[in-house]
């Protein structure tokens, strides 16, 4: 989680997205119009320059064993990432413009390139567009008309500029932050207010309220006291500085201003909950009705926030963090009306900034991507204008996506692979020696219940009230944030809509919902080399079924397992039963604990917990699921000289061939629930018994360690 890349709205409902890939969940998640993370090694330099890019007919293909992507000097034993990866970290530096460079950041590049194709094409067609292709395509023609952006300048954040100017006291701030936050899709205005399956009945819908309010990734980035954090707030705050600039105010306000804000936020990430601790979903659940609501939040007039959000008249909400509503609440009695007005002018500059002209982008560029990630160059015009229309209009153009890159024969043999996995996922529940008959009885209930999603939606949505223009960038962004906001709120009091989909299908990643029971897998993830259909099963079974076990364990991971069959939050485990799963994944929290990210930074091996456990369930499942395989279909002896075992375990280490920058590695540390790729490798295979006989290691290597963690 917290990857909050999509129902940015709600970010307690993007919480509960448990994706596979580091990728496509930084936890400072892409705006609109900026790329997602990518990072840098420093040491490596891009080959091509990604300016020079051109769009994509249709996807290249890249096996899903690269004997290529090898590096057969490594002693498979010793470090088998490098002998899996070796050659692909070589061949494919880090672009200038890219926070990491992996299979999966590769991938969507390549699916970023065809989606250039599609809306480049969409943009100019004059006649003859459908009412969802006229939208992506004037979007994408909004977004890439440079010369008007620079010409614009500030001016199109004027009209919220103003708003804020015009409050005559605190008493207006509810009805303007409304305004502000549905245009925003950003928690960053002090806190963020959406919809949600409730905890206690996930049959219905209710509101969140949810902690928020910070411009730095998280809490811990204001109240880490070593050198290399403290380094970060003060660019930070000289970040905040040259933005006011940006605006307009002169260098001593500006710096007034900015440490303004620093105070505010500093305030409330004192009062803002930790990653590790939100990882508990009995943390997050504090239901309240309107009366408890306002009782929390004293200086905040809950009424008046609520008519502006369009959503009165409910009575069931669920505050994430009352300790944050508190702290803000004294922030608000505290702060001037001039404090509150500086600190919302930020953050509306802030969010609008990648949508103006040239001096904001790149100011917002110096701090995000390059200060934090470490990246190198912007990234091209085309394709952060991709990004947002992927973002926010991600199903009108992924219905084109999917016309040309996923068939049914695709979706067909995912579904095989799919039913291969849970039956694994049976057989290992039935057989666990640890797990009592109470609790194997509601782990299989929950297991049967668990529903499989594949490519694509069923129905499409409907995007027609969103009013798309050709010449208002800023305005088409604030208007599909408004409409993502109120289709989010929409909902509340409504039955689930049990079809819904969490990512578009052009996405190259996969999630589970622990509310829905369900698994997800967009068809941009289901491609080569991840899924390929031309190659044998055993680097398939490896790759993209550990993807599919991975996903599955989620349901049965720290945080998974505390929901029910239904997505109740309820505890099913007998104690005897929860104590011996704790037994078994404090094995994985010290082993991965140990291992060192960047510098002196080692895992956080409390966050990655729920991922570490995944990707051990999900090889679990996917060996047994590929035996089964192997009955029907046998496997070749030998295919470029390796066994059918060791095909199976190099096709599952090469999902993860990857180049980082330590800028990126270290704010993965900090809020990427998964582990670096290397140890997702390397930590995952020591644990395998199958693995040491595949590649004959000896006892005592590092790959063959003689005390293993188990847990399924
Ligand atoms: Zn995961």
């Amino acid at each position: 989680m917290h990857p909050r890349t999509l129902k940015k709205f709600s970010a307690l409902a993007a919480a509960a997205l448990l994706a596979l890939s580091a990728f496509a969940q930084d936890a400072a998640p892409p705006r609109p119009g900026e790329p997602p993370a990518s990072s840098a090694a420093a040491a490596v330099t891009a080959a091509s320059s990604p300016a020079a890019a051109t769009p994509l007919a249709r996807l290249p293909y890249t096996p899903v064993l690269d004997v290529t992507a090898m590096d057969r000097s490594a002693d498979p034993c010793v470090d088998f990432f490098q002998y899996s990866c070796g050659g692909w970290q070589k061949n494919n530096p880090i672009p200038p413009d890219q926070a990491r460079w992996d299979v999966y950041a590769k991938m969507e590049q390549d699916n970023r390139r065809v989606l250039w194709g599609i809306l480049d094409r969409l943009s100019t067609q004059a006649t003859g567009r459908t009412v969802p292709q006229q939208k992506i395509g004037d979007a994408f023609a909004a977004c890439t008309n440079e010369a008007l952006t620079q010409r614009l300048g500030a001016k199109p954040m004027k009209p919220e500029l103003e708003l804020i100017d015009g409050m005559k006291s605190k008493k207006d701030l509810p009805s303007v932050l409304a305004a502000l936050q549905l245009n925003s899709g950003d928690d960053g205005l002090f806190f963020s207010f959406g919809s949600a399956q409730d905890y206690a009945d996930s049959s219905r819908v209710i509101a969140f309220a949810t902690q928020g309010g910070l411009g730095m990734p998280d809490r811990d980035y204001y109240l880490k006291t070593d050198a290399k954090s403290k380094e970060l707030r003060d660019k930070y705050v000289l970040h905040v500085q040259h933005m006011f600039q940006l605006m307009g105010d002169s260098e001593a306000d500006a710096t007034a201003h900015a440490a303004t804000v620093m105070s505010m936020e500093t305030a409330l990430a004192k009062g803002s909950m930790t990653l590790v601790d939100q990882r508990d979903p009995r943390k997050l659940f504090h239901p309240a009705n309107e009366r408890k609501l306002q009782a929390l939040t004293p200086a905040f007039d809950w009424k008046s926030y609520l008519v502006g959000m369009g959503v009165s008249g409910n009575d069931r909400y669920n505050v994430s963090q009352p300790k944050f509503f508190q702290t803000l609440d004294f922030q608000l009695r505290m702060r001037t009306l001039e404090e509150v007005k500086t600190y919302l002018r930020w953050h509306v500059a802030h969010v609008s900034a990648p949508f103006l002209s040239k001096p904001f982008v790149d100011e917002n560029f110096d701090y995000y991507r390059k200060t934090l990630r470490g990246v190198t160059e912007v990234a091209p015009l085309w394709q952060r204008c991709v990004v947002l229309v992927d973002n926010q209009i991600g199903e009108a153009l992924g219905e084109e996506f999917v016309k040309e890159n996923f068939s049914p024969e695709l979706k067909a043999k995912t579904l095989h692979m799919t039913q291969q996995i849970q039956a694994a996922m049976e057989s290992e529940i039935k057989n666990l020696d640890w797990m009592g008959p109470q609790t194997k009885a509601k782990a299989l209930e929950k297991l049967h219940g668990m529903v499989n999603k594949i490519g694509y939606p069923d129905k499409w949505r409907d995007y027609s009230a969103l009013e798309i223009k050709r010449d208002d960038l800023l305005g088409n962004v604030q208007r599909g944030d408004a409409f993502e906001a109120r289709r989010q709120l929409a909902k509340i009091g409504k039955p689930v809509d049990h079809s819904e989909w969490g990512m578009t299908p052009p996405t190259v990643n996969a999630y589970y919902d622990g509310q829905m029971n369900d698994i997800n897998f967009p068809a941009g993830v289901l491609q080569p080399p991840l899924f390929d259909s031309r190659l044998d099963d055993a680097p398939n079974y490896g790759n993209t079924g550990g993807t599919i076990g991975h996903e599955l364990t989620h349901g049965f991971d720290d945080e998974g397992r505390q929901f029910d069959a239904k997505g109740n939050l309820r505890n099913w485990w007998t104690k005897k039963d929860a104590d011996e799963f704790e037994k078994r994944t404090t094995c994985l929290t010290d082993q991965y604990g140990k291992y060192i990210v960047v510098d002196d930074v080692h895992i956080n091996s409390k966050l990655t917990l729920g991922e570490d456990l995944a990707d051990f369930g999900g090889l679990v499942l996917a060996l047994i699921a590929w035996k089964a395989e192997l009955v029907t279909h046998p496997a070749p002896a030998s295919i470029d000289g390796f066994t059918p075992d060791q095909r199976f375990f190099i096709g599952m280490a090469q999902w993860a061939c990857s180049n980082d920058r330590p800028e990126q590695l270290r704010l993965n540390a900090a809020t990427n629930p998964h582990s670096p790729n290397k140890y997702r490798v390397n930590g995952l295979v020591a644990n395998f018994k199958e693995f040491e006989q595949a590649f004959a290691c000896k006892p005592g290597q590092p790959m063959a360690p003689v005390k293993r963690c188990q847990v399924w």
